[in-house]
């Protein structure tokens, strides 16, 4: 790795205006490199490359297909660089080796989806009687800004500049403090795949600065945020201000209801990656599970010893593969996930396993199971965003669903019954976005995906998302020479 990592804007690679963010590796805490700070003025320079890029069709000029090719191409590029990329990825986010090449496989999927649909936006026409053509067309906003979070920082910024591009919008992506550093392989793909200076910008700062001078400025034309609630309700303001549309995925709460009949075997698959993939700092984590008090004692002594098999550490140890499951991403977020552990053991759950930091360096926290919880107890209301899942019992299917549905988020929820009739009318009363049945983290980058309540609102990921991204126009055209004016 480098020493010292700039940010990207019109092609060209510049210091930050406040300096630099030291980037540590936290899986021992060591300084890994500094990563340029970008300030107000290096946010308005990059906006301004991108409204450049915009006003001179540089994208939207080009027939869709080959802005299409263009946008594959970066995934194509990824993919061949994916095991330098997951190294770095491994050291700056603290995750196993083995999670980072899942996640930059992901990243280059989004490339190659969004690719393939960029002649797949048509527009329609409008029957309006004898004299008139009408029809409809599809344009992109313009400049998106694009606000990135620590978790999965590779996949986030795949997710919204494929899409960004493919619809033709040139793109200010502001990265994530915690972990900015691979970030630099998106303007090499830019210019392998030939996209014009100014279509991809790049830029790591303080979400205080660069992202509030990002999300306020003027010649944005629409925003994509994921991460916390609070700043998501933030940025919205700013977004209200300028009146552009803003996407936000924030964090989740989410549930499985498992019913009797439920087959324990795929359940406890699916919790392994559920709660303990990415080390539980996932939006959409299986954080509770929701149990008939018959099988309670059952599921919480096989989700115990589960958690105790995992081998938590460094992602690099253990030769090329990695742990079982790593880091968190700062002692900031170690502690937090931490003191919620601590609140449930104080408000009485009782803890099968974990709750408790390691004893080596690095921001490690063992994988944790509570029993007992009560729906109303802090550690079932909070997203923990931590390797932490609260188990908690029901009586009846009512129940189940009262308290599945019974927080402020509803990103995702679960339900695992081999009872097909069960499963639907439960999907059916959720409130979530997602309804995973009988596997958690079914679907893909061709589903849509975003929440109910306050984990946000629009969706990312499949065609959906496109929309996310273009605005519609209606041309009407009056044809010959007929008496203007009609019903
Ligand atoms: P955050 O929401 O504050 O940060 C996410 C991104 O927003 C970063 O790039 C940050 O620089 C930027 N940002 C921060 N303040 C901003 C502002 N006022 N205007 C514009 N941009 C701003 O998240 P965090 O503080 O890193 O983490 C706190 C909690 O957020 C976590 O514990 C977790 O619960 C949640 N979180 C959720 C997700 C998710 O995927 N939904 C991702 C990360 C964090």
């Amino acid at each position: 790795m480098k020493n010292y990592y700039k940010n990207y804007v019109d092609g060209n690679w510049i210091d930050g205006g406040s300096g630099v963010i030291p980037v540590d590796n936290p899986a021992n805490g060591e300084h890994l490199a500094d990563q340029a700070c970008a300030d107000f003025n290096d946010i308005d320079k990059a906006v301004k490359a991108a409204k450049r890029v915009h006003k001179e069709g540089l994208l939207t000029a080009m027939r869709p297909v080959e802005r299409g090719r263009m946008v594959k191409k970066m995934g194509e590029f990824l993919l061949q660089n994916a095991p330098l990329i997951s190294k770095e990825l491994t050291l700056e986010a603290g995750k196993p080796l083995w999670e980072s090449e899942i996640e930059i496989r992901g990243a280059a999927r989004y490339f190659e989806y969004y690719g393939n649909q960029a002649e797949t936006i048509e527009g329609k026409s409008i029957p309006l009687g004898e004299n008139y053509y009408d029809f409809t067309a599809y344009e992109p906003y313009g400049v998106s800004a694009q606000i990135i979070p620590w978790n999965f920082p590779f996949e986030m910024t795949s997710r919204s500049l494929s899409a960004g591009l493919t619809t033709g919008n040139s793109c200010v992506v502001k990265t994530a403090e915690n972990d900015p550093l691979t970030q630099y392989w998106f303007a090499k793909a830019a210019e392998y795949a030939g996209f014009p200076d100014g279509s991809v910008n790049l830029l790591c700062g303080l979400g205080k600065e660069a992202g509030v001078a990002l999300s306020s400025h003027p010649e944005v034309n629409q925003i994509v945020f994921t991460g916390s609630v609070a700043t998501g309700s933030a940025i919205a303001g700013e977004a209200a201000k300028n009146i552009v549309p803003c996407t936000l995925e924030l964090g989740g709460k989410s549930a499985a209801i498992v019913y009797d009949d439920a087959d324990l075997d795929n359940l406890l698959n699916s919790l392994r990656w559920g709660i303990f993939y990415n080390a539980g700092q996932v939006c959409s984590a299986m954080s509770r599970i929701i149990v008939p008090r018959k099988l309670q004692e059952e599921i919480s002594e096989r989700a115990g010893e589960l958690a105790k098999s995992l081998s938590v550490g460094p992602g690099s140890e253990r030769k090329e593969f990695g742990n079982n499951m790593g880091s968190l991403i700062s002692e900031l977020q170690r502690d937090r996930a931490l003191a919620l552990c601590q609140k449930a053991q104080s408000a009485g759950a009782s803890t099968v396993t974990g709750g408790h930091k390691l004893n080596r360096p690095g921001w490690f926290l063992e994988p944790t199971i509570f029993n007992n919880v009560t729906p109303d107890m802090e550690i079932a209301q909070t997203e923990v965003f931590g390797p932490v899942l609260s188990i908690i019992p029901y009586d009846t299917d009512e129940q189940a669903l009262d308290i599945a549905n019974g927080t402020d988020y509803g990103l995702v929820s679960g339900v695992f019954t081999k009872d097909l009739d069960r499963a639907m009318v439960s999907a059916q009363k959720m409130r979530a976005g997602q309804v995973f049945i009988n596997e958690w983290f079914a679907g893909g980058v061709e589903t849509p995906f975003g929440g109910y309540g306050k984990s946000g609102y629009g969706r990312e990921k499949g065609r959906e998302a496109l929309w996310n991204y273009i605005q519609t126009k209606n041309i009407a055209i009056r044809l010959g020479k007929g008496a203007a004016g009609r019903a």
